[in-house]
């Protein structure tokens, strides 16, 4: 009997595994492939998850396998600088190749005492009062308290549960891949340049020895089930730039869709979703991997507090009614940017105009706090701006605020130094810090860092504590 079995070891099911263990509970990711897939595309990790995994004390280990650029030009490829003083100490994005994090994910979900079982695929379950009954593709039946579906766009949990996945279809595709090219750079740059002019969906980008990152745009939706072939890509550089550029020895081939659906709901009883398998968008500002991580983080302290039962009753359907909203606004911004990216003069024109907007600071603020997702305000009630936000990591005596947040539990910042958390010390740390650099008395701190109260008075921060840490232990 395991407390959760993940069925997906994808970026959330990895990050979701390992803030369950921070809490003991007991977790079995099933993951339908052998072996980890190698295939090689380049991914950016935005700052609310860059900020996430400082919190987990994973971050330098993540640095090293990425590279870190300004976090500008995010929004529909507008190329404009990002913002001074955006408000974070990781203001970038670390461009990183996604083997590279899903392997390191998946290996802190394993230090952290996660079981990972390759060639295992979920094919059926049950739910009853008291747990799931978990039947895999070759017989096996495993059991557990609850059953979370990480596995991906096709979701097979998903699809069992029968919750709906309304939106659009794929009605264009992108492929892309990794190849060398014929013609000298430079003849490749201006082609490139003078094409972007009016195709934004078109690129070749160089990775240096004469290798291109190739990703062409293609009219209505071909036989997915086909893999894409070198020819593909050469037919659709003819058609859009007047030659192939002479490319070769592809490194790896892909297509992509650009359909966008959200799933009706996150949790039927025992059964939640996360990451892809509760949304689906084209890649555009690059925001899949990191919602799906940061819908982890959103659901891993409250799913262990149910488990180890001190969850207060509603606590767990907050998971939707905070990550649903979310997911809608990031297929919005998608489709939105997905608009600004066609050809067609109306949408151009717009996009025009939207480059003129960046420039005001504001503008240009919104739309990069957005899509790094650290412009996110859960509901939590009537309350000063900070309420519902994220804290951002700033000093406090004993070095940075994310440095005590390891362990997945809350914490209070007191700077007035006369609250305690009582009865509720086994799940919330405290810490005294009048040098913090707050601008209000007391802060308390959500396992993934949101503020969930703000105040000096005892009883009120008692009522919130119970609010989001159920009952005081004694
Ligand atoms: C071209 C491209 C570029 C992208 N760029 C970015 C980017 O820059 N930034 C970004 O944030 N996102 C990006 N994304 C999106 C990102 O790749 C996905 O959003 C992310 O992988 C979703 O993670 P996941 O864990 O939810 O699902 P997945 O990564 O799909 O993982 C699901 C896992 O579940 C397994 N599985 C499936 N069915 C079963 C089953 N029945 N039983 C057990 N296991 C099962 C699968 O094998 C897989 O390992 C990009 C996507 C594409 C296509």
């Amino acid at each position: 009997m395991f407390d959760v079995i993940i069925a997906g070891c994808g970026p959330t099911g990895a990050t979701l595994a390992a803030e369950l263990r921070l809490h003991d509970v007991r977790v079995l990711v099933l993951e339908k492939e052998t072996e980890p897939v190698s295939f090689v595309r380049i991914v950016g990790l935005h700052i609310r998850s860059l900020e996430l995994m400082a919190m987990r004390g994973l971050l330098e280990r993540i640095l090293e396998h990425g590279r870190q650029r300004p976090a500008g030009g995010l929004f529909a490829a507008i190329t404009k600088p990002a913002p001074k003083g955006l408000d974070s100490a990781h203001a970038y994005v670390l461009g990183i190749p996604q083997p590279s994090i899903d392997h390191l994910l998946e290996e802190h979900a394993i230090e952290l005492g996660a079981q990972v079982r390759r060639g295992c695929a979920v094919a059926d379950f049950e739910q009853d009062d008291e747990g799931v009954t978990v039947e895999l593709a070759n017989g096996e039946r495993l059991r557990s308290r609850y059953l979370v579906g990480c596995d991906g766009g096709r979701s097979t949990v998903r699809k069992l549960l029968g919750v709906g996945f309304p939106g659009e279809p794929s009605r264009s595709e992108t492929l892309m891949g990794e190849m060398e090219a014929g013609v000298p750079q430079e003849e490749i740059a201006a082609k490139v340049a003078e094409i972007r002019e009016t195709n934004k969906r078109f690129w070749l980008r160089s990775f240096g020895e004469g290798v291109y990152q190739v990703v062409v745009p293609v009219a209505g939706v071909s036989d997915r089930a086909e893999p894409a072939t070198l020819e593909d890509f050469k037919q659709q550089l003819r058609t859009i730039a007047g030659t192939d550029f002479g490319v070769h020895s592809p490194r790896w081939l892909s297509r992509f869709g650009d359909a966008t659906r959200l799933a009706e709901r996150y949790r039927v009883g025992r059964v939640l979703l996360a990451g892809d398998a509760a949304h689906v968008h084209p890649p555009t500002g690059g925001q899949g991997l990191n919602l799906g991580v940061q819908d982890a983080f959103n659901l891993g302290w409250k799913l262990a507090a149910q488990i180890r039962g001190w969850a207060p009753e509603t606590l767990l359907d907050t998971y939707q009614a905070e990550r649903h909203p979310v997911a809608e606004d990031v297929l919005d911004n998608t489709r939105a940017q997905m608009e600004l990216l066609s050809t067609e003069p109306g949408p151009q024109a717009v996009r025009r105009l939207l480059t003129e907007l960046m420039d005001f600071d504001e503008v240009n603020r919104y739309l990069i706090e957005k899509i790094t997702a650290i412009g996110i305000r859960y509901d939590f009630g009537a309350g000063p701006d900070l309420l519902g936000r994220r804290m951002r990591d700033i000093d406090v005596k004993q070095g940075h605020l994310y440095g005590l947040l390891h362990r997945g539990r809350g914490l209070l910042l007191d700077r007035t130094q006369r609250l305690t958390v009582g009865g509720w010390s086994d799940r919330v740390d405290y810490l005294a810090d009048p040098t913090a650099v707050l601008d209000v008395p007391c802060v308390l701190l959500r396992p993934d860092g949101h503020v969930a109260w703000i105040g000096d008075d005892q009883q009120d921060l008692d009522d919130h504590l119970s609010r989001w840490f159920g009952k005081p232990a004694n």
